[in-house]
């Protein structure tokens, strides 16, 4: 079929990329029906601070319950939603779920810290973000201090005018914690840190991957913990996946972990029995206790 179009590679390029924009566009008729049917749903993995394994928080991380292909990965649809422009509505319905699982706990006394929210870039720099953000906290009641937003470096760097840095600034004056995702992977400097509206960063579970085997590897992730500590703001290692990595992380500075080793993201409902059987001091003592330092 492809000789019938041309004599080269050229055209079947095109045909290839034809066929990509057409399953783009069904994935997108797909999802703005999901969407609307409440096929999103948020999964909650937890952080926790590796001083005395205490929870620090939960990120929100949205799965798509699909009627013929089960649950689908953000990693698929996230792209395609921010391509197409459905990334404000599916952002809207995060917000509204993340605020509705905040305020539940709180009304129930779960003692969850914060709820993590992944930011759309499409969301803040085309739609009303600030007031949706705004009409979604007032709806549900949910208080400044039971919400952290994530967001990635690059969109502060494609970021010419400062709106996004302003909007951060904004949400940080209301006592929502900012913090800069997938830390390491793009270009933000350490230098340039300390200038940007943020509270903290996540380090990159690239980096995290590589701490148990090379001892180079782990000394960055130290001295960045340390140095991050001194301009004031946290840090959450991501990705931890391995006891031994938990064990080297433990020995840094001030930090929270997240990751497989630790617990997988759960539903909501899951996220609250895990909540009510968390022990951090049993953890703790049980990692001990198989191989003392
Ligand atoms: P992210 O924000 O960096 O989220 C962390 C990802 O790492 C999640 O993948 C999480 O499940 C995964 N993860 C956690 N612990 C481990 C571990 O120990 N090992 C490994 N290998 N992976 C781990 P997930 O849930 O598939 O999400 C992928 C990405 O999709 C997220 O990366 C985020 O960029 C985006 N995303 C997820 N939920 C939302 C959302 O509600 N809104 C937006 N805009 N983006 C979202
Ligand atoms: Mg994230
Ligand atoms: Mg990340
Ligand atoms: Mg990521």
């Amino acid at each position: 079929k492809t000789k019938e179009l041309g004599r080269d590679g050229y055209q079947f390029f095109t045909s290839e990329m034809k066929d990509k924009i057409d399953m783009e566009a069904r994935i997108e008729t797909d999802l703005r029906v999901g969407i609307e049917a409440d096929q999103l749903e948020l999964y909650y993995q937890p952080q926790i601070d590796l001083s005395d394994g205490s929870i620090s928080g939960f990120e929100a991380l949205v799965r798509w319950n699909h009627p013929e292909q089960g649950l689908v990965s953000p990693a698929y649809f996230i792209p395609i939603a921010e391509n197409t422009g459905l990334g404000p509505a599916l952002s809207r319905c995060v917000l509204d779920q993340a605020m509705t699982t905040a305020k539940d706990w709180s009304n129930k006394g779960v003692d969850f810290g914060r709820i993590a929210i992944n930011l759309s870039p499409q969301h803040l720099k085309r739609g009303n973000f600030l007031d949706d953000f705004s009409a979604a906290m007032q709806k549900h009641q949910v208080s400044p201090n039971h919400l952290t937003v994530e967001v990635l470096e690059s969109y502060l760097f494609d970021d010419p005018n400062s709106d996004i840095a302003n909007i951060l600034t904004l949400l940080r004056e209301r006592g929502i914690l900012v913090e800069l995702d997938d830390f390491g992977t793009g270009y933000a400097s350490l230098s340039h840190l300390s200038s940007l509206p943020v509270n903290g960063l996540k380090i990159d579970q690239s980096f995290i991957r590589e701490i148990n085997e090379d001892i180079k590897q782990s000394g960055i992730v130290s001295s960045l913990i340390s140095m991050t500590n001194l301009m004031g703001m946290h840090v959450v290692c991501e990705g931890v996946e391995t006891r031994e990595q938990f064990t080297i992380l433990r020995q840094f500075s001030n930090c929270s972990a997240q990751g497989y080793f630790i617990q997988r993201p759960m539903d909501k409902q899951k996220t609250e029995s895990w909540i009510e059987h968390w022990h951090p001091a049993r953890f703790l003592a049980e990692i001990d206790k198989i191989q003392p330092l």
